[in-house]
């Protein structure tokens, strides 16, 4: 049987390697965001996201990011691995001290579960999700 319960430091990073990160406690905020966005960078119904802050995360390994808008007027910006192309976390201008980090790039998913389900308004019908969970049609921050 699994065990579910998280090892720390969580543990995470690209495909390939060549980017790491480590996760000294276990991130308050997590959820699951299902903006066009995510989908598309994820190739996925949704991105599940770890809110983490940036003083408890450790990243080792060159990463390459590129600026998108956010619907705030913030500008986004995605990192993901040069090498295989594995998005691995964002940065948005106004949160200097806070950065999403995919919950799948985890050496150990199994332990999380998101807090909510945001930007649903975006969602695709063919992406069933958790009803248990509080919904919000956008950014519920
Ligand atoms: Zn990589
Ligand atoms: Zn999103």
């Amino acid at each position: 049987m699994i065990d579910h319960s998280p090892q720390l430091p969580l543990t995470g990073g690209c495909h390939c390697g060549a980017v790491r990160y480590q996760i000294s406690a276990l991130p308050k905020r997590t959820a699951n965001c299902h903006c066009r966005t995510c989908q598309r960078t994820s190739g996925a119904a949704y991105l599940a996201i770890m809110f983490v802050a940036t003083d408890i995360l450790q990243i080792t390994g060159t990463y390459q990011e590129y600026a998108t808008p956010a619907a705030s007027g913030n500008t986004l910006y995605r990192a993901f691995c040069p090498n295989c192309g594995c998005s691995l976390f964002a940065r948005n201008s106004a949160f200097a001290n806070i950065r999403p980090v995919t919950a799948a790039t985890l050496d150990d998913p199994s332990w999380f579960k998101a807090k909510l389900d945001m930007w649903v308004a975006e969602a695709q019908a063919w992406d069933m999700m958790d009803p248990e969970l509080p919904k919000f049609a956008g950014n519920p921050w």
